[in-house]
């Protein structure tokens, strides 16, 4: 008789559900399994016996049944409709004081509308992000649970448990209520994307401006991550770039279709941010990036298109796109913690961005050396009206804009295509000015359509009377 005995449970088990319940058992907590396809939950307690305790279960009611009042059951199932459907299947055998855990990729705003919806029926509602993919999920994760305090009280723990760690510190906090986990999940993606961009920007400069193989580039990348850019991210571009397609014998990323997918989280943190209006340029750029490698219609199109006579220059350009590519990323991320703390304000959430820095340090797919600088900034001041404002990124930044001007005028005078570098120090130029060209849109704005404007050496609302004065 299995009736409530297992301490949590976890219900879809596709890669990340799986290794969830495993990395659970493995920290010594007896774990109730549960899909929809039974034959998945029994491979799972065949294949992994010996690692821990599970309970298999066949229907939700079993599952349900077999929790420890009060209920905690983890959803990790296939994001949108489907969690709905699990969510309305788990909530009709439970009881008050239970608690539902979504840790797919939900969109943040369905989980305020679940957390609402459930919080009605006295059942509790976590939404988390969870990163760091099946690896991640089964060796420590970074975790980012939102909900209600009263929730984390009971969860946190365990989920502090089995998130990676770094320098013994948990990568999972509670960030905020309802949908805060989820949000910061989202940006956290976008960030990734951003991220990817700015590192296929510098491989393709370098191949294109200086014809270096991919396994040339592979060593840079290599040399690269023994300094401030050192990160996952990096480490594991020096072994896509070295890597041999086996078939062909030709370098593997010659092999792959040029065309990025995206299942759409960074869309998503782009749309948030237009809402907010937040520019998060380096995230767009990079959703954007996406879309045109994927247009088909492409190089079709654009036949007849003329390029730059321009050489490649006799420079040192490694390491200028190296610093190139450590202020574009800063950018980046500065506007990603933007992005955080203006929905803080506008949902309530009161993040602490310091904390996410903290628990993105490992087990995430962005986790860098990097985000200890973001956590002290934050540390040291944390009304920081942006990351870009902290010294020790404004000396950074001061450091590398030399170079990072060379690289974006050598990539636009010799055709290649680098939008997050040229987008970052567009931004970077534009947040150094006092006064913005801004004032003339606005006296178009007023031309046409009598939108008014602000004066800058007096109070109030002004309009031009444009036909009186032409
Ligand atoms: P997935 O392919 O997204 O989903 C497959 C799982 O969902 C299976 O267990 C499937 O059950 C179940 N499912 C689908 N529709 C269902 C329905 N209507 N009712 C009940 N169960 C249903 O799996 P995944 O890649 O392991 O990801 C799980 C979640 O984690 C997703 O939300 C994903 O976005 C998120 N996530 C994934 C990663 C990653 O690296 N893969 C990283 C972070 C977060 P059956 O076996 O019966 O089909």
């Amino acid at each position: 008789n299995v009736l409530g005995t297992a301490d949590i449970g976890v219900t879809g088990l596709a890669v990340m559900g799986r290794n969830l319940a495993r990395n659970l058992a493995h920290h010594g907590y007896v774990v109730a399994v549960h899909n929809r396809t039974e034959s998945k939950t029994q491979e799972l307690v065949e294949n992994h016996a010996g690692e821990g305790a599970f309970v298999a279960t066949g229907t939700t009611a079993e599952f349900v049944a077999s929790l420890t009042k009060p209920r905690k059951a983890i959803i990790m199932v296939k994001a949108g409709p489907s969690t709905d459907a699990v969510i309305e299947d788990l909530a009709a055998h439970m009881e008050p004081g239970d608690m539902i855990v979504d840790g797919g990729n939900a969109l943040f705003t369905d989980t305020r509308r679940r957390e609402a919806a459930l919080k009605e029926r006295g059942i509790l509602f976590v939404g988390t992000g969870i990163s760091g993919g099946e690896e991640g999920a089964l060796n420590g994760p970074s975790i980012m649970p939102g909900g209600s305090p009263e929730a984390y009280k009971s969860l946190g723990p365990i989920l502090e448990d089995i998130s990676a760690k770094v320098d013994g510190v948990p990568c999972c906090t509670h960030v905020g209520a309802d949908g805060a986990g989820h949000f910061v999940k989202m940006v956290h993606n976008g960030i990734e994307y951003s991220d990817m961009q700015l590192i296929a920007e510098a491989y393709d400069l370098l191949r294109q401006a200086l014809g270096r193989s991919p396994g040339e580039l592979a060593e840079i990348f290599t040399e690269w991550n023994r300094g401030d850019l050192e990160s996952y991210l990096i480490e594991i571009t020096a072994e896509v770039l070295g890597h041999v397609d086996a078939k062909t014998g030709r370098p593997f990323v010659d092999v792959v279709a040029d065309r990025a997918e995206q299942k759409g989280t960074g869309r998503w943190t782009v749309q948030n941010a237009l809402e907010l209006g937040v520019p998060v340029t380096g995230i767009a750029e990079a959703v954007f990036a996406r879309g045109l490698s994927g247009d088909v219609t492409r190089r079709q199109a654009a036949r007849d298109l003329e390029g730059p006579i321009g050489s490649a220059p006799n420079y040192s350009l490694v390491d200028d796109v190296r610093q190139a590519l450590l202020a574009s990323k800063i950018v980046a991320y500065a506007q990603g913690f933007d992005q955080m703390a203006a929905a803080s304000k506008e949902f309530g959430w009161n993040i602490n961005l310091g904390d996410m820095a903290t628990i993105w340090r490992g087990g995430c797919i962005i986790r860098a050396r990097f985000l200890d600088r973001i956590r002290d900034a934050y540390a040291k001041d944390p009304g920081l009206p942006t990351l870009l404002a902290s010294p020790s990124f404004s000396e950074a930044l001061a450091e590398a804009q030399g170079a990072w001007r060379r690289v974006v005028s050598t990539a636009a005078s010799i055709g290649v295509p680098t939008p997050g570098f040229s987008s970052a120090l567009a931004y970077y130029d534009g947040l150094r000015r006092d006064r913005l060209p801004a004032a003339l849109i606005q006296g178009l704005r007023d031309f046409f359509g009598a939108h008014t404007y602000h004066r800058v050496d007096r109070e109030g609302v002004y309009h031009t009377d444009w036909s009186g004065d032409r």
